[in-house]
């Protein structure tokens, strides 16, 4: 099998992902893409903004694919409650995947400037076909020997855009798929700067 693996905070999914798995999942003919959502980031440590509880960013996520029979969630990184580098999970997808089945690590275009701070590129480099594919608003530079650039019709949003709509009282049926609309109304997620939602 051809394995996209797709790792993010995912606070909350949203389009701009759903279109890089997809786009991905065409482009480099994948069977699978498993969703790989953090318990904490590791390149956002000390961010300002609170990160949402790890299970209520994996609902979103399952419930965002769902519909997509090559799309898969994992909790291979929540279920460990701390932060988690990228070649450890894929150290571990490895030894349940092994053999003749390939991983492809997909990215977005913001991680082109920041290779430097992930844990140990060569390693996963190793494991994993390393991909990144345009995203609006990150300039494409040189592409480092080995990288996989992948051009690929992207749109331009992110999370953060997105909490701080809601946070607004703006609509953001646009960039997010219903469902994930619906789970944030009804637990009222980011409405307020801790971003945690209520009850939960
Ligand atoms: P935030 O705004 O909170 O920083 P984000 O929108 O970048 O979040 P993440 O969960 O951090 O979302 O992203 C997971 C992965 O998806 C990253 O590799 C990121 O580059 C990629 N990605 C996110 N949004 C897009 C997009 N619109 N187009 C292409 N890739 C994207």
């Amino acid at each position: 099998m051809r394995i996209g693996i797709l790792g993010g905070t995912f606070d909350p999914i949203h389009r701009g992902h759903l279109r890089l798995a997809e786009e991905a999942r065409k482009k480099l003919l994948l069977d699978r893409v498993f969703f790989v959502p953090a318990y904490l980031a590791p390149n956002k440590a000390g961010i300002s903004d609170k990160i949402t509880p790890a299970g209520i960013r994996y609902a979103m996520v399952f419930a965002a694919v769902r519909k997509y029979p090559s799309f898969k969630v994992l909790d291979v990184e929540i279920r460990k409650k701390r932060k988690v580098f990228t070649i450890e999970t894929l150290r571990q997808l490895r030894r349940k995947f092994p053999g003749k089945h390939e991983f492809f690590l997909l990215t977005g275009g913001d991680n082109l400037s920041i290779l430097d701070t992930w844990r140990d590129v060569r390693g996963i480099m190793r494991l994993a076909r390393f991909v990144i594919a345009r995203r609006p608003g990150y300039r494409k530079e040189r592409v480092p020997p080995g990288i996989v650039w992948l051009p690929i019709r992207s749109l331009k949003v992110s999370a953060s855009k997105i909490r701080t709509s809601v946070k607004a009282g703006r609509s953001v049926r646009h960039w997010v798929p219903r469902e994930v609309e619906t789970f944030i109304r009804e637990k009222g997620l980011y409405r307020s700067s801790g971003g945690k939602g209520n009850g939960l």
